[in-house]
């Protein structure tokens, strides 16, 4: 399979048709070898326009999405950015080519380990990833210029406001279990604005701040 023909496709046909312009996120789009974060036998799905399966029941977001929340986060290079549910390491891969330093979060251990091994594989030094409950935030690295929840919540994490810098942003599914509002959020010196995107659908942010469900 010509993955490189696959992966020029997918930007110019669900990308760009789409709406998404931001150059450099486009071209991070272009370069990041989107089937070697997906397993083997299901490469093959690797560009198509739909979330595919990886470890422990959870998905690696459809390319479009990611486009649109990379683009929502207004990278400019500089910033330090957290990331919330590691999943596959695509969303992390594509932000640590657009961003000095992200942090990212996942709560299923094997899954992490397998990512880690990934990005490690691919030459990635500027991503930072541990285990454990990422509603709690990263408190020893905060605070962050961007935060990015890749998983749905029906409330915005407390912690995750607290950690997020003054005029930082944070873009993450806000709602119900099968349908959310993609929404940005932006710090002010007095209080929260928001925007919402459009509608969504995630997998479940499983934690404190997030659902309570373990079984979810
Ligand atoms: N950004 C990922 C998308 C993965 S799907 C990618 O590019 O592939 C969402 C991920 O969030 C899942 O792996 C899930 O296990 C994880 N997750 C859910 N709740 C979490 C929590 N409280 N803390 C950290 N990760 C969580």
């Amino acid at each position: 399979m010509d993955y490189e023909v696959l992966r020029k496709r997918m930007v110019e046909e669900q990308l760009i048709p789409r709406g998404i312009k931001n150059k450099k996120v486009i071209d991070a789009f272009y370069k990041v070898e989107r089937h070697k974060f997906i397993p083997e036998d299901l490469r093959a799905s690797a560009y198509a326009d739909f979330p595919v399966p990886i470890l422990e029941g959870q998905t690696i977001s459809q390319p479009y999405i990611v486009a649109l929340m990379t683009e929502c986060l207004e990278l400019t290079g500089q910033e330090k950015v957290l990331e919330i549910g590691t999943g596959s390491g695509y969303q992390a891969a594509i932000l640590a080519e657009l961003t000095k330093e992200v942090y990212s979060i996942e709560r299923f251990e094997s899954l992490s380990k397998n990512t880690q091994e990934i990005l490690k594989g691919l030459g990635y030094s500027n991503i930072k990833i541990k285990v454990g409950d990422g509603t709690l935030g990263w408190p020893e690295f905060a605070p962050f210029d961007r935060i990015i929840v890749t998983a749905a919540t029906p409330k915005v994490p407390l912690p995750l406001t607290e950690q997020l810098k003054e005029s930082g942003k944070l873009v993450l599914p806000l709602g119900e279990s099968f349908s959310q509002v993609l929404t940005v959020i932006e710090k002010k010196k007095d209080g929260f604005e928001s925007i919402e995107i459009c509608g969504c659908v995630f997998v479940p942010l499983v934690g404190k701040y997030g659902w309570q469900d373990k079984n979810a």
